[in-house]
């Protein structure tokens, strides 16, 4: 099925628990701080169900049409579908939304290529993928214990239980939870939350193993906003993607929450609880996408980065040529890093399946943890005291007497005084503003901290083979050869 926005924005008036500190939302598709956000993810899915982007961003199966990143790889063609479907999707919001309704979904695909790995629960995985391909569903996860469980102990000696979500009592019908989950991304705008662990558990962690998902409403739970940051804009003038792109961050609260047998993934097995995502295509698959969104934004960093470098009339020093060479090299880096993961797919986990290239998704990922804050500096570099030179808001164009002054004494030779505001206000918006700092933190965490980024790296790499080629250069290095 291909959701409309229409129909994907009535799913959500669902009695769902959402907290802005300690004010209870009743409607999140109505809330200010919520409302725009969620016209973007109506206009991602009626982008997706437009008859027109049909070949690029839908595939049949079973006598259905569905979304390409439901789409089971079979050959390098597969893969490149799924990707141009990303693309398309994420230039739509200049690749600001982490968690849009393609990345969850590709991770469920990626783990359906070899369910099998869920032993007693694999139909259960393999049902999940079905219901949420048919009914084109909306997911985000919680797969991180929050910061506080981090020191069992300390619940211990106070008689508290530890506060990650984990398994307090279970019956014929099902599991009963209890805890929290960090940090859930989109789970005020999603239709499901999965919930599970990407970090190594203790071998102990029985309980906290547990890997389901529920629907947004599920009696019990609760989503605990971050403070939302679409009401920091007063109007889209001023900051243009506060205003239409703040995906929501909440931690996901389970008060005795009843999971059915049906929606339990994992039990009782820290190991497989981890190892899901890095042994089926779960990883590539959720990450492939993560890479993609990530140059779409870069596309739009280096842009503005040259727009501005124009309008202050530095564009023709050399110096700051060379800054931007840098940045569309930086570019270039990464698409190539995304292209290569199609040009060197692997058949892997199974015979019959194809996979982004580990290796190269997770350098992809690395790229970014390491490069996201040093682009955004260069913007903020080029951009000087411009940002802060601008009025406080659009509302200065109401006073004849403030605007005509303004609109003389803050053009250029380059440009008008509204333009420049224009382009300031979004340069600010992605440097400076709550929503740049949000997108800073997102960028560096949201695949994990940089250690755990590093070890998905060093993990995958051929250490074999190049210890041959060290080998055999230390095999020609024997003594009694010959000395000149
Ligand atoms: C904006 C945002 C959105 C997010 N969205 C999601 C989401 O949708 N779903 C989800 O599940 N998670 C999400 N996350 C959470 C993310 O997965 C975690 O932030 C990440 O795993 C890091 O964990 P942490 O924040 O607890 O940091 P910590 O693990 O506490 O690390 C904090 C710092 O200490 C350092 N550190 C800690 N331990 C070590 C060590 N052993 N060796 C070296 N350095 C160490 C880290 O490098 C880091 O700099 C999001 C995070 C952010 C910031």
């Amino acid at each position: 099925m291909l959701k409309t926005g229409k129909e994907y924005v009535a799913g959500l008036k669902d009695g769902r628990v959402v907290y802005i500190g300690d004010q209870r939302i009743d409607d999140v598709t109505t809330h200010p701080a919520f409302r725009n956000a969620v016209n973007t993810i109506a206009e991602f899915y009626d982008l997706k169900a437009d008859p027109a982007n049909r070949a690029q961003m839908a595939y049949e199966e079973d006598g259905q049409l569905h979304s390409a990143y439901y789409l089971k790889a079979r050959n390098r063609d597969d893969l490149a579908k799924r990707s141009e479907c990303h693309r398309i999707l994420s230039q739509a919001s200049y690749g600001l939304l982490g968690r849009s309704p393609d990345y969850i979904a590709s991770f469920v695909t990626g783990m359906n290529l070899n369910p099998e790995l869920f032993g007693q629960f694999a139909d259960n995985v393999r049902a999940y993928y079905k219901f949420m391909r048919d009914k084109d569903i909306y997911a985000a996860h919680a797969i991180v214990s929050p910061q506080a469980a981090r020191d069992p102990a300390f619940y211990q000696r106070q008689n508290l239980p530890n506060p990650s979500c984990r398994v307090i009592s279970e019956d014929a019908d099902g599991v009963v939870v209890s805890g929290m989950k960090m940090l859930a991304t989109a789970s005020i705008l999603a239709d499901e939350i999965w919930i599970g662990n990407i970090l190594p558990l203790a071998p102990e962690a029985k309980a906290e193993s547990i890997t389901f998902a529920v629907p947004c409403n599920t009696p019990g739970l609760s989503l605990w906003s971050r403070k939302p940051l679409e009401p920091t804009a007063r109007s889209e003038f001023d900051a243009p993607l506060s205003w239409r792109f703040d995906e929501t961050d909440a931690m996901v609260m389970f008060d005795n929450v009843k999971v059915p047998w049906s929606r339990v993934f994992v039990h009782n097995d820290p190991a497989l609880s981890r190892g899901l995502y890095i042994e089926t295509a779960a990883h590539s698959y959720g990450n492939h996408h993560s890479n993609l969104r990530l140059l779409v934004k870069m596309q739009m960093l280096v842009g503005l980065a040259s727009r501005i470098a124009q309008a202050t009339g530095a564009d023709q020093v050399p110096a700051v040529r060379e800054t931007l060479g840098r940045l569309a090299s930086l570019e270039a880096l990464l698409e190539a890093t995304v292209a290569g993961q199609i040009h060197a797919a692997e058949e892997w986990p199974v015979p019959g399946y194809v996979t982004f290239n580990r290796r190269m998704m997770y350098a992809g990922l690395n790229w970014g943890v390491e490069n996201y804050s040093a682009v955004i500096d260069c913007v903020r570099e080029l951009c000087g005291g411009g940002v802060l030179q601008m009025p406080a808001d659009i509302s200065v164009m109401n006073n004849d007497e403030l605007a005509e002054r303004f609109k003389t004494y803050w053009q250029t030779p380059q440009m008008s005084a509204i333009d420049r505001m224009k382009l300031f206000k979004l340069a600010w918006d992605i440097v400076g503003s709550e929503f740049a700092g949000r997108h800073l933190q997102y960028e560096k965490f949201f695949p994990g901290a940089s250690f755990i980024v590093r070890n998905h790296n060093f993990r995958e790499a051929p250490w074999a083979k190049w210890h041959g080629v060290i080998d055999s250069i230390l095999e020609r290095m024997q003594p009694g050869g010959p000395i000149t």
